[in-house]
């Protein structure tokens, strides 16, 4: 099978133009499950990169309920109580996990998503509990995008030792799932199991907690957008990478925080 560079060629054949004429509505509607009491952080850098990369809304959902924590941070997004959130007919796609825990709570929010016809973002502790619970797989009947770093990935497909490994399971998996796999890490890997793609932007200023939040708030955000979940997977992993590098003209890769690679999303998308 062909490894295809996801370069500036590639993700100027994948991104589309926001027509002039477009209202909040033609952007769509993410909805966020994200963070918990001790890692609001992880839902405040999904929401944030989410926004950044065009969503016309985001709707954001946690447990237990601190909105304060949400709005004196992001004002642009909603709130939603994840408890109770039973309708998810506003929304046009869904991202689950970064900061939500794995605790019982926070598996009732992928039992609440069997019945979902949207397409979802599977990243951090919604990958753990999937592997945690050894939740049927089945039970999902909708487009969806995993998106494991590579301890995430062994915790779902089983122990392996290296990344050449780890990349042909992904592809058997995104096959027998019907899904996009994207192994992240240093030119991350991307495969719908017919296709395979690696990124050629991003550096080791990213190798720090938060970055991959970043990822699954951008991915979920282009979603949203109406791109396929190979589409939204390739300019969220290129545009991810590419702010990191443009974050390299101010920051060092030691010093990089991702707030500061969120902020450089637009000179990215520029
Ligand atoms: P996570 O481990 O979930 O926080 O995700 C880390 C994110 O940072 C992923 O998007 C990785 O591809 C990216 N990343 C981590 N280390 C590197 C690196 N050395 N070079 C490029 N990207 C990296
Ligand atoms: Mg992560």
């Amino acid at each position: 099978m062909e490894l295809l560079k996801i370069d500036l060629n590639c993700i100027k054949n994948t991104y589309k133009k926001r027509p002039c004429d477009s209202n909040k509505g033609t952007h769509g509607h993410a909805l966020l499950i994200a963070g918990s009491s001790n890692k609001m952080g992880a839902a405040i850098i999904a929401s944030k990169a989410c926004l950044r990369s065009g969503v016309g809304l985001l709707t954001v959902a946690f447990y237990p309920e601190n909105k304060s924590v949400l709005f004196n941070s992001i004002p642009e997004a909603m709130y939603a109580n994840s408890c109770v959130m039973n309708d998810l007919s506003p929304y046009q796609a869904i991202g689950i996990g970064p900061g939500i825990g794995v605790d019982e709570i926070s598996l009732q929010y992928i039992y609440q998503l069997y019945e979902n016809k949207l397409p979802v973002v599977f990243d951090a502790d919604a990958l753990n509990l999937i592997a945690n619970y050894k939740i049927d797989w089945n039970n999902f009947n909708f487009p969806f995008v995993l998106t494991p770093h590579p301890k995430e990935f062994d915790r779902l497909f089983g122990e392996h030792d290296s990344e050449s490994e780890r990349r042909s399971i992904a592809i058997q998996k995104a096959a027998a799932l019907n899904c996009v796999i994207v192994l992240k890490g240093h030119k991350t890997f991307i495969t719908d199991g017919i296709h395979t793609f690696e990124n050629t932007t991003g550096n080791s200023g990213l190798a720090k907690g938060g970055s991959g939040d970043a990822l699954t708030g951008m991915i979920t955000s282009f979603l949203a957008q109406g791109y396929t979940t190979l589409e939204a997977t390739k300019l969220g992993v290129y545009l991810h990478g590419l702010a990191a590098d443009i974050t390299l003209e101010t920051q060092s890769e030691e010093s990089m925080l991702i707030t500061d690679v969120i902020e450089n999303i637009g000179l990215a998308f520029k």
